[in-house]
Parts: C-alpha cells; sequence; structure tokens
C-alpha cells in the first residue's frame, strides 16, 4: 500500500480529478450540483481548476439520478454506478484521482434499528475499503462525512470534537466505527483524511423519509404528521449548502488525522419544527399532529460546538427561517421528484 503524501493544505490548493461517493444522495448531489454549478447556486467555486468529477453511488432508495438532472450535462461529470465495497471497482475508478469525499452510507436511524447489517456493511466496510483503496493509488486528500451522532445525546452545552463517542441507535455505532478508522489510517499509515460530524441537514432533494420532506410531503398530501413522543427532542438544524460550504473548508484547511463539527446553530425541538412546518403550509395542530410512540434509543438533544472549524473560516449563511420557507417551496413545486418516491 502506498502511503500519500500530505497535500499542501490552504487556500491555493486546487482539486482537478474529484471522486464523491453517495453523489445521488441528498448532500452528496447538492454538493455535485454546488461544485459543478457554483455560478447558479450563487457560491464560491470549490474546484477552479476541476477537469473530472466522478460519481460513485449504488443507487440504493435513497440514491436518484434525477438529484444530478441539473448537471447531468456538464462535460465534467461522470457517473458510476457501483458499491464502495467493491475494491476492484475503486481501483479502476480511483486512477489519478487526487480528493475523494465519502458521503455515501446508509443514512436512517428508523431502518438501522430495524435492519442493522446493512448500515455495517456499507458504512464500516465500505468505508475501510474505500480508505484502502485510496492508499493504493495514491490519493493527496480524504474528507469522510459523518455526523454527530457519534456523540450521542447531550442534556446541556455542546460537542467539541474532544468528547466521547458515546453512539445509541445501530447507525450511529457504524458511523462511530468509521470514524475511528479515520483515526487510525492517519495514524498507521499517514493518511491525509479528515472527518466531519454535522448537525442535521435540510434542503431540497432530501429523500421524503427524513422529518422536514416526510411532514411537508404528508401535509401536502393531506395526511397528519407524526410526532414522535413527546416531541421535546433537540436538533440543530444546518442548512445543505452550509454544510457543502463546511466540508470545502475540512478539504481545502482542514488538520489530516483530525475532525470537525459543523452546526448550523438553530437549535429547535421537534414541536417548534413541527409548527413551523404548519406555518409555512398554513396548516393548524390539531388537525394534522398526531403523536406516536418514541422511537427505541431516541437521542434527546445533539448540539455541537464547531469553533474549530469557523476558526478555519467556516460561517454559515442560511437563517432557519428563510431556509426552511425555500425548502418547502421546493417541495410544493417539485411534486414530480417526491411522489413517486413514496
Ligand atoms: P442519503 O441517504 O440521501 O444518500 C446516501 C447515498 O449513498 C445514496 O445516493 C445511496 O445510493 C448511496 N449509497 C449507499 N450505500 C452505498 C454503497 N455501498 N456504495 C455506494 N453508494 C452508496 O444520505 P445523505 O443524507 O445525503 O447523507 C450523506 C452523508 O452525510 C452520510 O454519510 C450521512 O451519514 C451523513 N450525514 C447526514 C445527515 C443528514 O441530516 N442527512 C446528518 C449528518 C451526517
Amino acid at each position: 500500500m502506498g502511503i500519500s503524501p500530505a497535500p499542501e493544505v490552504g487556500d491555493t490548493v486546487t482539486w482537478r480529478r474529484v471522486l464523491v461517493t453517495g453523489g445521488a444522495g441528498f448532500i452528496g448531489s447538492h454538493y455535485v450540483r454546488r461544485a459543478l454549478d457554483a455560478e447558479k447556486l450563487a457560491t464560491t467555486v470549490p474546484f477552479p481548476d476541476l477537469s473530472e468529477l466522478i460519481v460513485l453511488d449504488k443507487l440504493t432508495y435513497a440514491g436518484n439520478m434525477a438529484n444530478l438532472g441539473p448537471v447531468a450535462h456538464d462535460s465534467r461529470l461522470r457517473f458510476v454506478h457501483g458499491d464502495i465495497c467493491d475494491a476492484q471497482l475503486l481501483d479502476d475508478v480511483l486512477t489519478g484521482v487526487d480528493a475523494v469525499i465519502n458521503f455515501a452510507a446508509e443514512t436512517h436511524v428508523d431502518r438501522s434499528i430495524h435492519g442493522p447489517q446493512d448500515f455495517i456493511i456499507t458504512n464500516v466496510v465500505g468505508a475501510q475499503t474505500l480508505f484502502d483503496a485510496c492508499l493504493r493509488n495514491d490519493v493527496s486528500r480524504v474528507v469522510h462525512i459523518g455526523t454527530d451522532e457519534v456523540y450521542g445525546s447531550i442534556d446541556v452545552g455542546s460537542w467539541t470534537e474532544d468528547s466521547p463517542l458515546q453512539p445509541n441507535s445501530p447507525y450511529s455505532a457504524a458511523k462511530a466505527a468509521a470514524e475511528m478508522l479515520v483515526r487510525a489510517y492517519h495514524a498507521t499509515y499517514g493518511m491525509c483524511i479528515s472527518s466531519t460530524r454535522c448537525s442535521n441537514n435540510y434542503g431540497p432533494y432530501q429523500f421524503p423519509e427524513k422529518v422536514i420532506p416526510a411532514f411537508v410531503t404528508r401535509l401536502l398530501l393531506g395526511e397528519k404528521v407524526p410526532l414522535y413522543g413527546d416531541g421535546q427532542n433537540v436538533r440543530d438544524w444546518l442548512h445543505v449548502d452550509d454544510h457543502c460550504q463546511g466540508i470545502d473548508v475540512v478539504l481545502n484547511r482542514g488538520e489530516p488525522g483530525a475532525s470537525y463539527n459543523i452546526g448550523g446553530g438553530e437549535e429547535l425541538t421537534n414541536r417548534e419544527l413541527t409548527a413551523h412546518i404548519l406555518n409555512s403550509l398554513q396548516r393548524d395542530w390539531d388537525t394534522c399532529v398526531e403523536y406516536v410512540p418514541d422511537r427505541l434509543g431516541h437521542d434527546r438533544r445533539y448540539s455541537v460546538n464547531d469553533s474549530r472549524l469557523r476558526a478555519l473560516g467556516y460561517s454559515p449563511k442560511n437563517s432557519f427561517a428563510q431556509g426552511l420557507a425555500d425548502t418547502v417551496a421546493w417541495y410544493v413545486d417539485h411534486r414530480p421528484w417526491w411522489e413517486p418516491l413514496l
């Protein structure tokens, strides 16, 4: 196995050939659209010298080629249908690639409770298979996308990156295992790899099993929304575009071997979130909300301190009020995207 030389991390880094795994999912596809269509999204250009952006995606139920529709015409985009557990395929794809961003994962906590094994296979074995392939192919830079759920639940205060990992669901346990591999691959092989631990994302193109699109689409269909337990679970909401901005900061300026929290700074109880969604669609609580039994092992509160990343230049741009209004409007306008997924 080769040992990748440390890249010149800093503003001058320009990546030419980039692999995005899981790039047909919610966050990965936003990252790809942002990279290829920066002008339209009115963001900064993360890859000024990009010659090829390869998306490798297994197209599970959560992967959707329509998510790449807006950039499908771009000659720099190459789509490869495949699995991050496939070492041979990874060797073929990684030739000449200088940066890899690993979004590929099984991501829905409820599914992990009913069927954990797929989560271990993709989120742990798949990550390890990918990291090994990056070593073999001398990839200069790897960013692994993690989650704040690896920390467990916190009643008061916020986690720093040095807080212990205490995952409570099979999903978060698998993501925590991958975080340990990130650390180990840097310490053992000198791999130039960093990870992110972001809070709950929202935005367009999110599969309608996650709470915001699930609630919006149900309300648009005239159905009630199911609120877990007492609705007092707290989440810190992060707009997907701010998350992608944070990933680029880690890619270019992150310390090898380090993890970076990424938060939106918008903590809400699920009751408050539900009220915001109802207001945006002018629906009322009593006729539209039903309480359902709580999720097993449901974490009470997540809260990250992301000052380590902010010190490198990260700063979320989207207010929750505007971001949610735009997201709800997107689902109102994009029924042909979400109706077939239900
Ligand atoms: P998603 O479920 O929308 O997309 C996952 C993508 O990975 C899909 O396109 C799927 O087809 C692909 N995939 C799954 N298994 C694969 C495999 N074995 N090989 C190749 N591709 C595979 O997920 P998302 O919400 O976009 O999340 C992306 C990443 O961000 C994940 O690693 C997730 O753990 C992390 N994350 C998400 C959130 C959130 O709020 N959505 C929060 C924190 C962290």
